[in-house]
């Protein structure tokens, strides 16, 4: 099997320990034909988070995507992540006791990216032309799709021409600017199906340029990995022909990639998840119960069977710098912020003196972040090292349920008073979601019926990266109740743990990989039991805090049990193991 060069990369690596012996591996073995400065690592999403380069994404999905990036670029490997920026992003603001959304314009001159040239694709009988701009970081680099109409992250229903032509242009026309680079893909990472089109685009100039079409199929497949973060088939939105007709076959040059792609439409529909792992012999989900649960049939009925590979973050972007020197120079991680092989011995450093040393750094940090975002009064908050603070920060999603905690609100108080503690309330509702936001007005009209509560519970608006920082260093317990079953991985409470904050939390995604004795985790077998967990929980929280055994006891665990669950790195390697198996 020949590749489009003729070097087949697929080579297998013997003991993969860690990323600097892979590389040393890669030497050895002349696998540099495989990844190299010229033949990198694609990762392909329409969605980053990353607001420093000037790319605001939706949640975690985006958030993976960019510490996927951070973690190549320190570790080394070779890394193009082509993404679209939208010229316009959204923002939330409170008004009279509701959530109204802003739209900013956004020009990525502004964020050091680089105006390469053009590409296009066609759509409904017109050539769309399309900006390729670029920005690199060492061995990485961001190749970003754009026009002054692309729109908005999400913008308009998901099965919609708009987002089909997002996808679209994000596929074909990303795949177009490789070439413009000069780049060749060693592997494809589709962060989800609506990147399906990239490795479609691979197919069509494989067969095109003359490979028999099986082989074409045969060797995209094995070059192609498919993670996935949905956990039911049938939530997916579909396409319809017509919206093909318009946006896609007009791209495709071979006819038999066309005849092959016809083919899979069922009474005139297409889910893109059917036909990605058609296109996608290699299959990841986010973390282990993820990967079990989720469920998917193949085209012939069949389930289909996903690789777990646990989401990490990268620590230097999530976790205090203290807090990082200290875990290195204490030898609990490496020089790549992995584990190191006897992190578990040398957990006794993590004493209540230092855990308080570093919260009352992220304290400051958390003040920092609060002086521009009021709360729900338009008070700007500022908190002394001896407040208590819990805090929920996470999208405004059904499923991850933030109004469980104000259940019974008598006895949130109670919990509250016991310590004078504050309750930081954040999150994002996306625009449209009518439940959603009925549920935040609800909540909030609760707290403002209650003089101490009103005093004690504050909602932040605008929900992103800076706030998440910023409260996972700065809190001291962070909440996460989640539906169980419903959570792919969720990673803010990654940053919790590592930021040393005590994590409640229902067993689920991520959280799921450790043993159920690990973290102080709520259960019940309806959710008025899981309800009276949380209120235990929190309050054992709060007794921890004042005794040191305890408070210890309970830190050490979770970095015990998710240290190597956390670390980007160790999700990095995971990858790289899977895609060059022995
Ligand atoms: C970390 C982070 C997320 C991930 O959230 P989960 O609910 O854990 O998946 C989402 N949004 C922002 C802004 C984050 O920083």
């Amino acid at each position: 099997m020949n590749d489009d060069d003729g070097q087949y990369f697929y080579h297998p690596l013997d003991n993969i320990e860690d990323v600097e012996i892979f590389y040393e591996a890669v030497e050895r073995q002349h696998l540099t034909k495989a990844i190299s400065k010229e033949r990198p690592y694609t990762y392909w999403t329409i969605e980053l988070y990353d607001q420093k380069n000037g790319i605001r994404g939706g949640g975690g999905l985006g958030v993976l995507a960019a510490d996927t990036r951070r973690v190549a670029e320190d570790t080394g490997v070779p890394f193009a992540l082509i993404t679209p920026f939208y010229p316009s992003e959204a923002h939330q603001k409170m008004r009279d006791g509701r959530v109204i959304d802003e739209h900013r314009p956004v020009n990525y001159r502004n964020f050091g990216f680089k105006y390469i040239d053009q590409v296009s694709v066609k759509c409904c009988d017109t050539l769309c032309s399309l900006d390729v701009v670029e920005k690199k970081f060492k061995n990485t680099r961001i190749i970003a799709i754009t026009e002054p109409n692309f729109g908005e992250l999400y913008s308009g229903m998901s099965g919609s021409d708009h987002r089909l032509y997002q996808e679209v242009s994000l596929g074909f026309g990303g795949y177009a600017a490789l070439k413009l680079l000069g780049l060749k893909p060693a592997i494809m990472q589709l962060n989800e199906v609506a990147t399906f089109f990239a490795a479609l685009a691979r197919l069509d100039e494989l067969a095109h340029n003359g490979m028999d079409f099986y082989e074409a199929v045969v060797y995209t497949r094995k070059h192609t990995l498919y993670t996935n973060h949905t956990l039911v088939q049938a939530a997916e939105a579909d396409f319809g022909y017509d919206q093909f007709e318009r946006y896609v076959f007009p791209n495709l040059k071979s006819l038999a990639v066309k005849k092959w792609l016809k083919d899979k439409f069922v009474d005139g529909r297409i889910k893109l998840s059917s036909v990605t792992i058609e296109i996608a012999e290699l299959r990841s989900g986010v973390s282990k119960l993820h990967a079990r649960v989720a469920n998917y049939r193949d085209i012939a009925g069949n389930k289909v069977k996903f690789k777990a590979i646990t989401n990490g973050i990268d620590m230097r972007t999530w976790v205090l710098p203290e807090i990082i020197d200290f875990y290195e120079q204490k030898g609990l991680l490496d020089m790549y912020l992995s584990p190191t092989v006897d992190y578990k011995d040398k957990l006794g450093v993590i004493t209540a003196e230092k855990i308080r040393e570093f919260k009352n750094l992220g304290r400051a940090e958390l003040n920092r972040v609060l002086k521009t975002r009021p709360d729900q009064y338009g008070r700007i908050l500022e908190f002394s090292n001896e407040d208590f603070i819990f805090d929920f920060k996470r999208r405004f999603v059904d499923y991850k349920r933030p109004e469980l905690p104000f259940s019974d609100p008598d006895r949130l108080k109670k919990i509250l008073m016991r310590k004078n503690a504050h309750y930081i309330l954040t999150g994002r509702v996306h625009s449209g979601d009518e439940t959603m936001s009925a549920k935040l007005r609800k909540l909030l009209k609760l707290v403002d019926k209650d003089e101490y509560l009103k005093e004690h519970v504050h909602y932040i608006t605008d929900y992103d990266e800076e706030l998440a920082y910023g409260l996972s260093c700065g809190s001291n317990v962070a909440i996460n109740v989640p539906i169980v079953g419903l959570e792919a991985c969720g990673t803010s409470w990654m940053k919790d743990i590592a930021n040393l904050n005590i994590l409640i939390s229902t067993h689920d995604g991520g959280v799921a990989d450790g043993s159920i004795n690990s973290y102080l985790s709520v259960s019940g077998d309806d959710e008025s039991k899981e309800i009276d967990s949380l209120y235990q929980r929190m309050d054992e929280a709060i007794s921890a805090y004042d005794n040191d055994f305890d408070l210890e006891f309970i830190m050490q665990k979770q970095l015990e049990t998710f240290l190597p669950v956390i670390s980007g790195s160790r999700m990095l390697k995971d990858y790289l193991d899977y895609l060059f198996p022995k």
